[in-house]
């Protein structure tokens, strides 16, 4: 596809990617489907099965499958499921079938646990040639090479270096050095209930507001149900023994099958995070070392886009890497394609967020009668903009 443009990238330029997480090895998937060098280097001494669940878009959904790696994740979609929002007593605000939202974008809605998307993606890379317990402490850069260190007393050399290293990037702290992550004021729960008999099996995709609280469930394949809640509250709060003790608390009287979903969690399971949040910086790359995912433009839980984003992000960078002759131009080319994609998907999270931010009866009434009037049109565009995006290049 793209001929001779990008060959010299190609044979000559390693790429070192800092994290093995959802970013960093969609990156190194598609750099190496475009027969690119590529090295990954992930802290952690093992992927580990345990986490969370994530919400997947068909956006990114339909980059897995130009990759060749979607079939795992469309196995996990329960089909036929519909998609609404919802008041905390049960009213339906909007709704949206997911059969129609699937024939538009090509993909479905799903969601997965976070540590089974990053073994899959793991291991269509290759699990071996991923440099476990590497942890990056600092880079230097001298013409076209970079001398990369580890903690482990290690180093290397690339011609390009991808920090997709997450919210607290070491490679942003190194390289942009403009200060660390801020608290945004809300923490997130996650958790996965087994529906048993007694919970009528169900097939909506929900999120419900309340006030200065939120929760949204997702059927998955398996009578599962991945489940996230979201409330305002103090930085560093943590739960008692049986995180379920609080949420019982802040969910007790929204509508079923809410704190039956509750009951049905394994408490050992249940994540608690606060959510951090960074500026976008003003460019994402400074010579050879880029910025991707989290690292660059970190997006929280709302509206469920920070992987799918940073799965853009990933075939994007190889993308440009292979279609054009110099690092440099790839990595201008990268941010110009990627900065007002994720701003103006940004923009929708932020709306999101602030919504079911609100605490006040007055201005929660509003917002529900805002949700419930927004015509069908205008909902639809706002999806397309997110879920129908496409790279510039094949
Ligand atoms: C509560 C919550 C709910 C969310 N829900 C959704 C959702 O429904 N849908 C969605 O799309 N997104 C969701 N997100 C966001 C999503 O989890 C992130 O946006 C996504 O994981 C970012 O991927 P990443 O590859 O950029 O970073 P990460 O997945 O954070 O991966 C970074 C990797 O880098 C490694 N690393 C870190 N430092 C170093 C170092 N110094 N050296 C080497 N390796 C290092 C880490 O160990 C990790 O493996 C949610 C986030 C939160 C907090």
């Amino acid at each position: 596809v793209h001929g001779d443009k990008g060959r010299a990238v190609r044979e000559s330029t390693t790429v070192a990617i800092i994290g093995a997480g959802i970013g960093g090895l969609t990156a190194a998937i598609a750099l190496d489907r475009q027969g690119i060098p590529v090295e990954v280097y992930e802290r952690a001494p093992q992927l580990n099965e345990v986490g969370a669940g994530i919400g997947l878009w068909p956006n990114a959904i339909r980059v897995l499958d130009r990759l060749g790696v979607g079939g795992h994740v469309r196995a996990l979609a329960v089909p036929g499921t519909s998609a609404s929002a919802r008041t905390a007593a049960g009213r339906r605000l909007f709704g949206m079938p997911e059969d129609v939202l699937h024939r538009r974008y090509h993909a479905p809605t799903t969601a997965i646990m976070r540590a089974d998307l990053q073994l899959h993606l793991a291991r269509e890379y290759g699990m071996e040639r991923i440099r476990l317990g590497h942890e990056f402490t600092g880079c230097a850069q001298a013409g076209d090479r970079i001398d990369v260190r580890f903690a482990n007393g290690e180093s290397t050399t690339a011609g390009l270096l991808v920090g997709a290293d997450g919210v607290w990037s070491t490679v942003r702290a190194d390289v942009f050095d403009d200060g660390p992550p801020t608290y945004r004021g809300d923490t997130a729960w996650r958790g996965l209930a087994s529906l048993t008999a007694d919970l009528e099996p169900f097939d909506d995709v929900f999120e419900t507001f309340g006030r200065g609280a939120r929760f949204g469930a997702f059927p998955l394949s398996g009578d599962r149900v991945m489940w996230f809640a979201g409330a305002v509250a103090r930085a560093g709060e943590k739960d008692g023994p049986d995180p379920r003790q609080e949420l019982r608390e802040r969910f007790a009287n929204w509508h079923d099958p809410i704190p039956r979903l509750l009951e049905l969690s394994d408490p050992e399971r249940i994540l608690r995070n606060d959510i951090y949040d960074r500026p976008v910086p003003r460019t994402w790359s400074r010579g050879r070392v880029v910025l991707l995912g989290d690292a660059a433009h970190p997006m929280g839980p709302d509206l469920g886009q920070g992987a799918c984003q940073a799965i853009e992000d990933g075939e994007t960078l190889a993308l440009a890497v292979a279609h054009h002759d110099e690092v440099t131009e790839a990595l201008a080319a990268y941010e110009k394609v990627r900065a007002p994609r994720v701003r103006s998907v940004a923009r929708v999270v932020g709306l999101t967020g602030w919504a079911a931010g609100l605490r006040g009866p007055v201005a929660c009434r509003v917002r529900d009668q805002v949700m419930a009037a927004t015509p069908s049109a205008v909902r639809r565009r706002q999806m397309d903009a997110v879920a129908g995006w496409n790279p510039p290049w094949s």
